[in-house]
């Protein structure tokens, strides 16, 4: 599932590619999405020329003349501009099509994602009302965690997940940032100290830039004709590396599932007794 910064990934490449250009017309071939594509979608677009392309969170908002198309990629979405006159494939959904030749194709296998049209202030919209501070933002800080915390005995590692506490955070840039800050994903977040607070905001901070930073670096190097769809290849401490030894202490790296998610582990460098071994 693309997290933050896949979705900042795919921003980065669309934004020049895109802004300035006019939606034409736009294509819904399958209109059964996470929530289905509204009917009006291709009046209400067709004509509307994109000024900017931003993030909040997982959510990519297609800033227009007379409103924004809010994009979520779900489980397994892509967003990819192609010659207008590629042949679409099985799970194309959506094409808009803009002038000069481009097309802004929504590719979803899974359909977990959505896209939706809204003349009213995007920030304002009901999905995206509710979302926690972008921990890239200045405004994110050691503080504000502790003030969420408060009374939370839910999990560190849920804590972090929890989308109306810190926006676009998943499972694999939350166990990366746990381990980066050497803490045990059960840990109650209640019960975190100021200091360790201060260390997960910087680990999850680091975390977060350095795979922005990876996906740039594939972006510019990749020669794919096709444009770049927010995947690149990550080099993960723990996240996907069950039974292969730790990078730093060399401990076997554990894998405990909790319902359809993986919580990945050093046992020795996020050491709390007795909640793993
Ligand atoms: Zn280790």
């Amino acid at each position: 599932m693309p997290e933050l910064p896949e979705v900042e990934i795919i921003r980065l490449s669309l934004e020049p590619v895109v802004t300035g250009r006019e939606i034409t017309r736009v294509i819904v071939r399958n209109s059964l999405l996470r929530r289905p594509v509204s009917e009006d979608l291709p009046s209400e677009t067709a004509g509307e020329k994109i000024h900017e392309v931003i993030r909040r969170g997982k959510y990519l908002l297609f800033r227009c003349s007379g409103g924004t198309l809010i994009i979520h990629l779900g489980m397994t979405g892509k967003l990819t501009v192609v010659p207008s006159s590629t042949v679409p494939s099985r799970h194309d959904h959506l094409d808009f099509v803009l002038a000069g030749g481009l097309t802004l194709r929504f590719t979803d296998p899974r359909r977990f994602g959505l896209v939706l049209w809204t003349r009213l202030s995007p920030l304002e919209h009901p999905l995206l009302r509710g979302l926690g501070l972008e921990p890239l933002s200045p405004d994110f800080s050691a503080r504000h965690l502790i003030l969420r915390a408060k009374n939370r005995i839910l999990p560190i590692k849920q804590f972090l997940m929890d989308h109306h506490v810190v926006a676009g955070v998943g499972n694999i840039y939350a166990n990366e940032s746990l381990f980066l800050a050497g803490m045990s994903p059960f840990r109650p977040a209640q019960q975190l100290t100021a200091h360790e607070h201060e260390r997960l905001v910087s680990a999850l901070q680091s975390t977060l830039r350095n795979a922005i930073s990876a996906g740039r670096n594939h972006i510019q190097s990749s020669h794919s004709a096709e444009k770049p769809e927010g995947y690149f290849p990550l080099q993960t401490w723990v996240y996907g590396r069950s039974g292969k030894p730790c990078r730093v202490c060399g401990s076997i790296i554990l894998r405990i599932r909790n319902g359809r998610r993986s919580t990945y582990l050093c046992p020795s460098c996020q050491k709390e007794e007795g909640k793993y071994v």
